[in-house]
């Protein structure tokens, strides 16, 4: 299928006959229908190292991405060593063209501070951009239940903003079904989800959040920004 022919196919139907499947049998259905064009981006929460889980059993060869900005957590980068130790899948860490001390030297300080947009287009998004270069379809880890947001998504769409498809599946999953996966198959996790960082990102723009608070409260708190940009909807994803 060529891209335009993907950009122009109505998943509808594929979202109808996926209704209901298991993640696992979304995960299948993508990797009969696109691997080895097939790639996964993850930032490591249990979202994600589930479906790693899964993709282990169904096809380890799936090429999964962290796009690695300089400013994550040490508990996050470590994770991914106990994954690939777990799984036998080296998550691939992708990085700026500048280091974090180059960075902030051309742009006078840190700045997450003063322009996050830019931070997380220049540090995240331009990486992104390059690593689906040549794959049919990316997976991502979102949840419909995290954001109004995230709530208008569907299990496979195009996804216009970065020219191929985009599988979510654990779309339908609940913070308590992710969990209960993550527990029962004993899945490897970033020990800070125990210290109240329920959604973890750069540690810049991540604070642990209060018992009454949203999961992603502590995500760019003080900031009108609930996303980094990667899955901005646009209106061919709805
Ligand atoms: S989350 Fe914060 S530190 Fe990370 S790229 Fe975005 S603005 Fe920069």
């Amino acid at each position: 299928m060529t891209a335009d022919t993907m950009a122009r196919t109505d998943w509808a139907e594929v979202n109808a006959r996926l209704s209901g499947s298991h993640p696992r049998e979304v995960l299948r259905w993508a990797v009969e229908t696109f691997y080895p064009r097939l790639t996964m981006a993850t930032a490591f929460g249990p979202e994600g190292c589930a479906i790693i889980q899964m993709l282990s059993e169904i096809e380890p060869g799936v090429r999964v991405f962290n796009l690695d900005t300089g400013y994550q957590f040490p508990e996050t980068l470590e994770l991914r060593d106990r994954i690939a130790e777990r799984y036998g899948i080296e998550v691939e860490l992708l990085r700026p063209d500048t280091t974090v001390a180059e960075y902030e030297a051309m742009n006078g300080g840190p700045l997450y501070r003063v322009n996050s947009d830019q931070c997380c287009h220049d540090r995240k998004i331009v990486q992104l951009r390059r690593a689906v270069v040549g794959y049919d379809a990316w997976i991502s880890s979102i949840r419909a239940d995290q954001s109004a947001h995230r709530a208008k998504a569907s299990l496979v769409g195009w996804d216009a903003k970065f020219n191929l498809v985009k599988i979510n599946p654990l779309l339908t999953w609940s913070h308590r079904d992710v969990w209960a996966y993550v527990v029962a198959n004993k899945v490897p996790y970033n020990p800070l989800h125990d210290q109240g960082y329920p959604s973890i990102g750069c540690w810049p723009c991540t604070r642990a959040v209060g018992a009454e608070e949203d999961e992603r409260a502590g995500r760019w708190a003080g900031q009108a920004k609930t996303e980094c940009g990667l899955h901005s909807l646009d209106s061919s994803q709805l």
